[in-house]
């Protein structure tokens, strides 16, 4: 099937996209993933997106942006991308390895993946006292004790942040040190709220129906191994995510950390590899949201960066 614009990804990124694609006649078609609605809904409530004075439901919301894009003829297809060939034009989209697409702009909107510790009790609890964003969940904790699991730059700005919510705030450190840069480890370790716990490793979580403790344990495999149990409201992941880019790799250029590089002030993304700054710009392939966002990680960002992309496409299928 030939289509002029193909939108690959559900979240804010993917239907703002779809939004403003739709609007300038473009008749763009979705591919809605794995995932539908995104990152954002594995999240209770969305109370920091514009527009929402009461908060609202992550999966409310994705539905209504969903069903504005749908309003304005977005077409969607349920599968995952399996397949890109970004070398010719238009480009080549393979959808569950069979269904054939010809665009000739592809936006892509995979967003990214929080990681996670690979324990049982993580999944038994998400959403029930688990979460990897402070900055979306740190409210439901006001006046509580929680733990951030971590030692880099997001831990700490996360520990902090919730230091200013919570009664207290433990920071679970795999190694004796934190990976952080200076300024934030200093913030941390002088902040009376955040007990940094060196060399602790996460066993499980405990608690009847939601987290209400964890076991760690503390110098594993040295003599002076020990199990210690805290208690806890709340167990925040922050061990970094990875941005859901593996399919364009061959394509297009990624940092170190698999996101996505976009020309300054722009969706556009370059050929892969990439050589130096003046790497050539790949034509028709632009990219939106957290798969190209290793800073920001907020909805509101990626329906912008969505907007930005669909009007970038606009632009780019009518000089062709
Ligand atoms: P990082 O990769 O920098 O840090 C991840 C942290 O999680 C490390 O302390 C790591 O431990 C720990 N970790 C990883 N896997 C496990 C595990 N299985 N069990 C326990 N701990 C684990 O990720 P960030 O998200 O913090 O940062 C990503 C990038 O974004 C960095 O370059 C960072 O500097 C940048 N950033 C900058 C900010 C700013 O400037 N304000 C804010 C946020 C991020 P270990 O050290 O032992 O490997």
């Amino acid at each position: 099937m030939k289509v002029k614009c193909l939108i690959i990804g559900s979240g804010p990124a993917g239907y703002t996209a779809a939004i403003y694609a739709s609007r300038a006649n473009l008749s763009p078609v979705l591919i809605e993933g794995p995932q539908l609605g995104g990152q954002l809904t594995t999240t209770t409530e969305v109370e920091n997106f514009p527009g929402y004075p009461d908060g609202i439901d992550p999966f409310t919301m994705m539905d209504d942006m969903r069903r504005q894009a749908e309003r304005f003829g977005t077409q969607f297809v349920s599968g995952i991308v399996t397949k890109v060939d970004f070398s010719v034009s238009p480009k080549k989209v393979i959808v569950e390895d069979e269904q054939e697409y010809e665009a000739d702009a592809v936006i892509i909107a995979t967003g990214a993946s929080a990681r996670y510790l690979g324990i049982e009790s993580e999944r038994t609890y998400r959403g029930r006292g688990v979460s990897a964003c402070a900055t979306c969940d740190g409210f439901f904790y006001r006046k509580k004790t929680v733990a951030v699991v971590g030692g880099g730059d997001t831990a700490c700005e996360e520990a902090n942040y919730l230091s200013g919510l919570c009664e207290k705030v433990y920071m679970i450190v795999r190694k004796p040190y934190l990976r952080a840069s200076e300024i934030m480890q200093q913030r941390v370790l002088t902040n009376p709220k955040i007990e940094v716990l060196f060399e602790h490793n996460t066993l499980q979580l405990t608690g009847e129906g939601k987290v209400q403790g964890a076991d760690l344990i503390y110098r594993k495999g040295e003599s002076d191994e020990e199990i210690r149990h805290i208690a806890i409201d709340g167990f925040f992941l922050a061990i970094g995510h990875h941005p859901n880019t593996e399919l364009f790799k061959d394509y297009i250029a990624r940092d170190a950390e698999g996101f996505i590089i976009t020309r300054d002030n722009s969706t556009q993304c370059y050929q892969s590899p990439i050589t130096n700054d003046q790497s050539p710009i790949l034509p028709g392939v632009f990219a939106a949201g957290d798969c190209a966002d290793p800073h920001y990680r907020q909805a509101v960002v990626a329906a912008g960066s969505g907007a930005k992309a669909a009007i970038e496409a606009d632009k780019y299928i009518k000089s062709l």
